[in-house]
């Protein structure tokens, strides 16, 4: 197992040069704490967080990248650009991207290839809805999206994947403690069977993570992390979850 936790911050679709401030307060305050610390801003701030974070431990990564190395796509940000504006990992299958980009498992497995060519480190979201959860079928659809988002290529590749409910991504509602210990364990034994018991990523826990729960959540058996989106915006809301990870076990 990972002997640190991960807590990662995705900014989303938020920030602008005035905000490197507070990467630059959480990369200070964050030495005193044990956890490995990543941050995940809109792609515009990425070269320069990378000068303002340089020499620091903060791990710096993208939202999402292409599946293609370089082309024709306009809009679109490659893998390698990604690496070349600073960042070590990407964060692929998010649920706003699953969702609201209509991205399919497999066409987040060829992204998954496209970050590993480049040398980046995925993190992986999986996630049912709530519609999902409620008919009975959350097991069934975890197991898909592990099956096919995840190409074989990851067997001797570090990566990450995120448990994130869907239905408690920036709604306030979390999972209790008992359905993210399932899906973790469904986790866990998926990742054993296909990759072999010494393939140990951090698996992360998302959906409305904050100061009054993270504790909680990080001390729950095999949650090795975290995927924060709204309470990772400011340095008040962000440090209290990384200074969780100091009391919670591995
Ligand atoms: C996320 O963006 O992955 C997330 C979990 O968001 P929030 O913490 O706001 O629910």
């Amino acid at each position: 197992m990972p002997h640190r936790h991960l807590i990662a911050g995705n900014w989303k679709m938020n920030g602008v040069k005035a905000s490197l401030a507070v990467a630059e307060a959480i990369a200070a305050q964050s030495r005193s704490h044990s956890a490995r610390v990543a941050l995940f801003p809109p792609a515009t701030l990425l070269p320069l967080m990378a000068d303002v974070l340089k020499g620091t431990d903060i791990i710096l990564g993208g939202q999402d990248c292409h599946h293609a190395d370089s082309g024709a796509y306009t809009g679109d940000i490659s893998a390698a650009m990604l690496k070349d504006a600073g960042a070590s990992m990407v964060i692929l299958g998010h649920s706003e991207r699953r969702h609201g980009h209509l991205e399919p498992c497999a066409l987040v497995a060829r992204k998954v290839q496209a970050a590993l060519r480049a040398g980046l480190e995925p993190i992986i979201c999986i996630g049912e809805t709530l519609d999902q959860r409620q008919g009975g079928l959350t097991i069934p659809v975890l197991s898909r999206q592990l099956a096919d988002s995840l190409p074989d290529e990851l067997a001797d590749r570090p990566f990450q994947v995120s448990y994130e409910p869907v239905w408690a991504i920036g709604t306030g509602l979390i999972a209790s403690d008992a359905q993210i210990l399932e899906a973790f364990a469904l986790i866990r034994r998926y990742l054993d069977q296909r990759f072999g018991a010494h393939v140990a990523p951090h698996l992360l826990y998302g959906g409305s993570v904050k100061a009054s729960n993270a504790g909680q959540v990080l001390a729950l058996e095999g949650v090795s992390g975290a995927l924060v989106g709204g309470a990772s915006l400011t340095v008040e809301d962000f440090m209290p979850i990384i200074a969780a990870a100091d009391i919670a076990p591995v």
